[in-house]
């Protein structure tokens, strides 16, 4: 289910296949945040951040915490969980001091913690404006899973708190440093398509009943929060603009249990500046759908699946692209440790999860009106 010249330099770039990541940005990002970071100076030889990870579900287990033996400038050192026996044993089969074991009760003790540089909260999106200001407020940098939270106000708290306390945040937009995307991003950016005239992308999958995404406190919404951010984010780093108009339209499948509090399926479309127009949809009542296109006056890129967890395939003018293989989630984190330990802007600011919810409340306000909704 879905659902960083020295050392750090040539590890970022290993990191992100080479691709250069630290040259690629977001034009529309770049006028709010700085999103293309500046080439981080060199760190002392071997130097990692400490990373603690809170909240040990599905894809923290699954494919987050795996993914550190892949990381040149992360260390895996602690676990903040609800459950203390589940802590103990994940503490134990990664190896990590019992020390470096807290509850969501004692999480601002980690401010005494001097192993701890980053809290990465990955919990369900209705509790990551508090985890993310208590790390904060406890002194720590923060990364954060996507869907930020529910709410502009929300992520406008948490990136208020980071300020405050002089830490990073960092949103756990992992494509962004997965070698196909940056790929894509560059032949965007760098006019191999001609001027870019419109963007398709659609994310979908059929979820079970039952699960918190489909209890709206802790979702924030359906669909949209979950995977069609997926479509939305990628339709902006395809575009490198902002959108200036949404028109929404939402449909749920009658009497079905799962769409109670959430929505399912989402059609939207975004108008940006340029004139580029991307048609995307997000569903929870599909067999998976992973996708986007690009057209452009002088070529088309397809890419599919487009931001899974592994097995990406890219097109160019039909022809595939081969791109060298390199770790989303460890570059990923390498991106954000580097950025602590050597300066630098993250990619993926708190700056990014905010506007892909200002954008998301349009769509939802625009699927209410029956109106396109300006941005
Ligand atoms: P999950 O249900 O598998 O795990 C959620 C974890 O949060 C559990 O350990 C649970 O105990 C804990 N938790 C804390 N407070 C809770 C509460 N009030 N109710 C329920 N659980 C609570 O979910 P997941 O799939 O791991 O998703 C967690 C976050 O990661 C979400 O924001 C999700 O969107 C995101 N995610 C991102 C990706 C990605 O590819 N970037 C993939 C999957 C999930």
């Amino acid at each position: 289910m879905p659902e960083s010249e020295g050392l750090s330099r040539r590890t970022l770039l290993r990191g992100t296949a080479g691709l250069g990541l630290a040259t690629l940005g977001c034009q529309g990002l770049a006028q709010q945040s700085g999103a293309t970071p500046p080439p981080p100076t060199a760190a002392p030889q071997g130097k990692k951040a400490g990373w603690a990870i809170l909240g040990l579900g599905g894809y923290a287990l699954g494919q987050i915490m795996p993914n550190f033996k892949e990381c040149q400038r992360s260390r895996l050192v602690a676990v903040i969980s609800g459950s203390p026996d589940k802590a103990k044993k994940v503490a134990g089969d990664y190896g990590l001091d019992a020390k470096n074991v807290y509850s969501y009760e004692n999480l601002e003790a980690i401010k005494d913690n001097p192993d701890i540089d980053v809290v990465y909260v990955i919990t369900p999106p209705g509790n990551h404006r508090e985890f993310t200001v208590r790390s904060a407020q406890a002194g720590k940098h923060v990364c954060c899973e996507k869907p930020m939270a529910p709410t502009a106000k929300d992520c406008q708290a948490m990136i208020d708190a980071c300020r405050k306390a002089g830490k990073l945040l960092q949103i756990g937009y992992r494509s962004r440093y997965e070698p196909h995307n940056i790929r894509a991003i560059e032949a965007c950016r760098k006019g191999e398509l001609g001027r870019l005239r419109s963007i398709v992308s659609d994310h979908g999958f059929n979820i079970p009943n039952g699960l918190w995404r489909t209890q709206r406190k802790l979702s924030g919404g359906g669909s949209m929060m979950d995977i069609g951010i997926y479509s939305l984010n990628a339709a902006r780093y395809l575009a490198g603009e902002e959108p200036v108009e949404v028109y929404a339209t939402i449909h749920n499948l009658p009497n079905d249990p799962r769409f109670k509090e959430v929505e399912d399926t989402v059609h939207f479309t975004l108008r940006f500046p340029s004139g580029v127009v991307a048609n995307c949809s997000s569903g929870y009542s599909w067999a998976g759908m992973n996708r986007y296109h690009v057209i452009g006056e002088r070529g088309t890129l397809e890419a599919e699946p487009a931001t899974s967890y592994g097995g990406q395939r890219l097109t160019m003018r039909r022809r595939p692209v081969e791109v060298p293989p390199g770790n989303q989630f460890a570059a990923q984190m390498d991106h954000l440790s580097a950025c602590i330990l050597d300066g630098g802007q993250v990619l993926t600011p708190g700056e990014d999860g905010l506007q892909d919810i200002r954008i998301i409340e349009a769509i939802y306000e625009s699927a209410r009106i029956g109106r396109p909704v300006k941005l």
